[in-house]
């Protein structure tokens, strides 16, 4: 069987991090069954839907290298096809049309509320055909009576609710926008997807979808319902304990592998690995290892993710990521190499390469007092005229000399170290000393050291 697939956001904020896990759970079973992966924009909630936030979710997606292989197809581009399907239920007597106003129905909610009952639209107008001329209405499936509606779920086996706990629920508003249960499922079956993995959030949703189907004469997909993200404090992820969007992340400086990995190892396991290639993911992803118990999402290990995912970027991967702009001169591939060992994201790397940027520096005035005192300049005037004499600027050359000078003057490494990093890169954080001289090479390290014994 051809697997098809559908990530279905409704943009109706930013994209959050359950949404984007599931995405990725379905992209890599798509890819790894060499399926078709379809995006549709759920956008019938007409209130709450925004066009920035469809933008947001479709710059999310292309960040992250989540493609799609068709769509966006776009919900509301088809609501008369979803008219047309209700109206065919109501024809088949699967439907009916309820003329009940909304004043009328919060007064029985109300009442409910007041006698501690859950309200249930009471199938007013379920058998009714005096139907009123010119007014509103509403198309509610006619949920039937005692039937056992069933689904299977990868992760929960075969799930089965008496259609006695449902409403005669909405298919179509008024506005004749379809609610989120119809639209859905007319497009799952009318797109042919096999496979639905989903938040669990939508497990009660899916007894009525799979009504729905039963009478479109569909048969539903194979639905894996995957546990919730809950933040540290086992709540549902939310602003408030931690929740960011996929742009906050960016402009963090994470990776969209590192999203793709931590995201995908969150509620999916492969023995005791950790970090994986968009490739190993693609091979190694399998339905059947996804857990049921809830995730519980940490920053900090994001950010050791991002961190090792940084360190195996090659240097030329790692020269699309960095904003630096190299001085001529400067020693790329030794300055990457030395900056991704220690950085935790993009913007760490970026600051500790911002030495690389002009031929001087400058240092903060926080510095001026250490730096600015006879014996300091005596030292670094001392170890420049050695460094003079280096026929090459490479590492080994550079520490060895140090540790003679060191050795010579019975100095301790930090006395000349701190001072001297903060004059070649004017910060204190950088790749270690030796790799920094060794960047600069011998020009523009004289050059900087001149300008700092003459200032
Ligand atoms: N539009 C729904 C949501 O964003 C889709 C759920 C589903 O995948 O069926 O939650």
């Amino acid at each position: 069987m051809n697997i098809i697939t559908r990530f279905a956001p409704s943009p109706t904020g930013s994209l959050h991090l359950g949404a984007v896990r599931t995405a990725i759970f379905n992209f890599l079973f798509t890819k790894r069954n060499k399926g078709k992966f379809i995006l549709r924009i759920e956008d019938t909630d007409q209130e709450r839907s925004t066009n920035d936030s469809l933008d947001e979710i479709l710059k999310s997606l292309n960040w992250l290298g989540v493609d799609y292989d068709d769509g966006p197809h776009i919900q509301s581009d088809r609501l008369s096809i979803y008219k047309k399907i209700a109206q065919d239920l109501v024809d088949k007597n699967l439907a009916y049309k309820c003329f009940m106003k909304n004043e009328e129905i919060e007064e029985l909610k109300n009442q409910a509320a007041k006698e501690k009952k859950v309200y249930r639209y009471p199938r007013t107008w379920r058998d009714r055909t005096d139907h009123p001329e010119n007014a509103k209405y509403v198309i509610r499936f006619k949920t039937p009576d005692s039937h056992i509606i069933e689904f299977s779920d990868t992760l929960r086996g075969t799930i089965k609710i008496g259609s006695d706990n449902l409403d005669d629920f909405i298919i179509l508003k008024s506005d004749g926008y379809p609610t989120y249960n119809f639209s859905t499922v007319i497009d799952d079956a009318e797109m042919g997807i096999t496979n639905v993995i989903r938040g669990e959030d939508h497990l009660s949703n899916t007894s009525k979808q799979t009504l729905i189907f039963d009478s479109l004469n569909k048969k539903p997909p194979l639905f894996t319902h995957v546990s919730m993200i809950l933040g540290k404090d086992k709540t549902k992820l939310s602003k408030r304990n931690g929740s960011k969007s996929i742009q906050d992340f960016k402009d963090e400086g994470i990776l969209p592998i590192a999203i793709l990995n931590y995201l995908a190892r969150l509620g999916w396991s492969h023995g005791d690995q950790e970090i994986f290639t968009l490739d190993e993911m693609v091979d190694l992803f399998d339905i059947n290892n996804l857990t049921k118990s809830p995730a519980i999402f940490d920053e900090d290990k994001l950010k050791w993710v991002n961190s090792q995912h940084l360190k195996r970027l090659s240097n030329n991967d790692l020269l699309k990521v960095v904003k630096v702009d190299f001085y001529q001169g400067i020693n790329i591939d030794l300055a990457l190499s030395s900056a991704k060992v220690k950085a935790k994201d993009t913007i760490m790397l970026n600051e500790s390469l911002k030495f690389c940027e002009s031929e001087l520096i400058k240092i903060g005035d926080e510095f001026i007092d250490d730096l600015y005192t006879k014996d300091t300049k005596e030292i670094i005037e001392a170890f420049y005229t050695d460094a003079l004499d280096l026929k090459s600027f490479e590492i080994k050359e550079i520490k060895d000399c140090m540790n003679i000078f060191l050795e010579k003057r019975g100095l301790k490494m930090k006395q000349i170290a701190l001072p001297l990093r903060i004059i070649l890169t004017g910060s204190k954080a950088s790749p270690g000393i030796f790799e920094v001289i060794s960047i600069l090479g011998k020009e523009i390290f004289s050059k900087r050291i001149e300008h700092y014994l003459e200032s």
